[in-house]
Parts: C-alpha cells; sequence; structure tokens
C-alpha cells in the first residue's frame, strides 16, 4: 500500500479541529488552499461566498496529466452540519473515529477531502503517472448545494467526475439521484378578536391546516415522497390568525412526478383558501434536478476496474439524497457519489474508521492514476 495511514489520519484528525458551518468555510478554504499550491496544483477561488453572505468561495484546482486522456473531477464540501463548533476527533482501539459526542465528527465531508488530498499527496510522492485532475471544493452544500449552484462551469474542463460524499461501505456508488422541489405557502386570513367577534374573522391556521389534511403526505409511490416540515402561525391564544406559513419538500426520481406533486400542494391550499375566504401565496424552489448515470457509462467501467485493483467489492446504488452530483448533471457533467467514510452523518453519533479512511483514499488515488485508454 502506498498510502501513509498515519499521515491520512492524522490530517483528518486535524480537519476535524476546524469549525466548518456552512456559510463559514474560510478556515478550511485556506487549508485546502495551501495544501493544493504544495501539491503543485494550479488554486483558485471564486465568489460564491460573497454572493451566498458566507466568508468563503468555492475552492477549485488544477494538475495537468501525465497521462494522454480527458480531465477527471474530484468533489467534496467543505461545510459541516451543525452541532459542529468544536469538535474533537476521539480514535478508539479498533480503530472508529468518532466525536466527543456533543458535536458531528465533520466525516461528512472532511473524509472525502482527506482522501482526495491523501491521493494527490501519494502521486507527487512517488511521481506517479495521472490524468488531468480537477479538484472542486463547494460552500454551503449542507445548504440544498447552495455554493456549487454559483459555481460557473465554464472553469472545467472535465465531463466525468466523482463526488466524494456518501454513506456505506467504500465501494458504495450512487449512480442515481431524486429531483428534490422545497415550497412555502402563505394563508393569509383576516385577524380579529377571538372571543367577541369571531364572525369577523378569517383562520388562517384552520385554512392550512384542511389543505394539509387533504394532502397526501409521506411516500406517494415507489419513487416519491412528500413532506410538510414546518409550520407557523398566530400570535396569541385570543386572536384569529391572519397569518399560517408552511413549508415543505417533494422528492421523486422522476423529476415530472415531483413536479406534479408541488401542483397538487398548490391546488390543495387554492382550495381551502377558497372555502374559507383567505387567500395565500405559494412558492417552490427546484433544489435539485434528478439524475441516473446509464449503467454503461464509461465512468462505471472505471469505477469498477478501480475497485477490482485494490480488492474492493463495488456496489451501486441509488441514494434519496440530493448532493452536489445533482447539479453537476445540470451542467453536462456525469458522476458517481462514492461512499467515502463516513456513517450516522447528520448525528453526534457520527463517526468513520481508521480502515475505511484508507480504503477511500486508496480508491480516490487508483481512479486518478488508472489509464483509461487501457480499459
Ligand atoms: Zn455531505
Amino acid at each position: 500500500m502506498r498510502m501513509n495511514p498515519t499521515r491520512l489520519i492524522g490530517d483528518f484528525t486535524e480537519l476535524v479541529l476546524i469549525d466548518s458551518p456552512s456559510f463559514s468555510e474560510r478556515q478550511i478554504g485556506d487549508y485546502i488552499k495551501s495544501k493544493l499550491s504544495a501539491l503543485g496544483l494550479r488554486v483558485f477561488e471564486d465568489g460564491a461566498g460573497q454572493m451566498l453572505g458566507g466568508n468563503c468561495g468555492n475552492i477549485f484546482g488544477f494538475l495537468d496529466g501525465t497521462i494522454n486522456a480527458a480531465s477527471l473531477l474530484f468533489s467534496a464540501h467543505m461545510d459541516t452540519v451543525e452541532p459542529s463548533r468544536g469538535k474533537t476527533a476521539v480514535i478508539d482501539r479498533d480503530g472508529t473515529i468518532r466525536s466527543r459526542g456533543d458535536t458531528v465528527l465533520g466525516a461528512d465531508d472532511f473524509s472525502g477531502i482527506a482522501a482526495i488530498l491523501e491521493a494527490l499527496t501519494i502521486i507527487r510522492e512517488y511521481n506517479l503517472p495521472h490524468r488531468p485532475l480537477e479538484v472542486l471544493f463547494t460552500v454551503a452544500e449542507e445548504i440544498y448545494c447552495q455554493g456549487i449552484s454559483r459555481f460557473n462551469f465554464q472553469n472545467l474542463k472535465a465531463k466525468d467526475a466523482f463526488v466524494l460524499d456518501l454513506t456505506g461501505p467504500v465501494g458504495t456508488a450512487a449512480y442515481k439521484a431524486p429531483a428534490i422541489i422545497t415550497f412555502t405557502v402563505e394563508v393569509i386570513g383576516i385577524s380579529s378578536h377571538a372571543g367577541f367577534e369571531p364572525e369577523r374573522g378569517v383562520n388562517a391556521i384552520a385554512a392550512a391546516s384542511e389543505a394539509i389534511k387533504a394532502l397526501p403526505l409521506g411516500r406517494l409511490d415507489h419513487e416519491t415522497t412528500l413532506n410538510i416540515g414546518i409550520i407557523k402561525g398566530g400570535l396569541a391564544t385570543n386572536i384569529v390568525p391572519d397569518k399560517c406559513i408552511v413549508k415543505g419538500e417533494t422528492r421523486s426520481y422522476s423529476g415530472e412526478k415531483a413536479l406534479n406533486c408541488i401542483e397538487l400542494v398548490e391546488r390543495e391550499f387554492q382550495k381551502a383558501a377558497q372555502r374559507f375566504g383567505a387567500s395565500y401565496s405559494f412558492t417552490n424552489k427546484i433544489v435539485c434536478s434528478a439524475y441516473e448515470t446509464p449503467l454503461h457509462h464509461p465512468i462505471l467501467g472505471l469505477f469498477k476496474k478501480a475497485c477490482a485493483d485494490i480488492q474492493l467489492g463495488c456496489n451501486l446504488v441509488k441514494t434519496f439524497g440530493g448532493s452536489d452530483n445533482n447539479t453537476l448533471f445540470e451542467n453536462g457533467i456525469t458522476g458517481l457519489v462514492l461512499a467515502s467514510a463516513m456513517e450516522k452523518v447528520h448525528s453526534c453519533q457520527e463517526y468513520t474508521t481508521t480502515d475505511e479512511l484508507c480504503r477511500i483514499a486508496e480508491l480516490t488515488l487508483q481512479l486518478m492514476t488508472i489509464d483509461p485508454n487501457d480499459l
């Protein structure tokens, strides 16, 4: 193994110490920039930070290849979910790496970052032949992929990509992901005193409730879900509320079904508002488009060869989560999302292991160094 586990684990635990909640990725951005520069990459930062009100932009870099082949992109996100401040990595004797229990670990997505940096380090250390490489480290991925949505894809040449951002044993890759559409409904009624003149009021909460009750929430079919996740309204128990705000999302492997679902939600709110004499406003946002990488695409051949080379079982899966890969697809880049040594993400029980970290770094190295002309 060319991997240096001591260096890799050391770098990972160093990363964990960095606070990097969404929109505050400055410190990790600077860390990555200096590492990439030292490894000989040309490094850039875009203006996504300013556009989003964060303190750091997307970081991207290029390394000329020594193998005559098309560029290949590797990507991971720099932000972590909360609670994340003051993270510390604790390494158990069996190789499990976890937080102290009061924060996330940040393996989502620092394990991906550590693996990409380690692979690039080994390429330089051993002077290994490699493809032309592009790397992209994004901000604000955890807030519905906002960072990458501000990225100018003219910057990249690569048409194939690996996004390191998935749970499951290393060797797992997602080739299919859903469309995700969020929505906000504001129901406007008329306020009045609930005891003195309730007849004059139009209860916005009651109207919203009727609409919600009419909606089929949960799993609508084998590939579609609908959820109401937030409801807010009312000022006091003795006031008929004139405002109720409802937020939710739908996701589906079929973009059309997701859009139909959004139409259904609006229709139910329209009907209920009408019945109550209320009005409403409805907005929605497509936060991810659905994608499916064709199973005959060359990127799958590359992935399978890399897994076989390092005796790793490979497993292709569908995911029901969005990732930066959805946005790559929208911009003409075909990618796979790789399981990258993270488990129980978005919780204080999040963990990784030293073995899995080594495996994802080894797999990343393999993907970077295989000559696709030999496939
Ligand atoms: Zn992630």
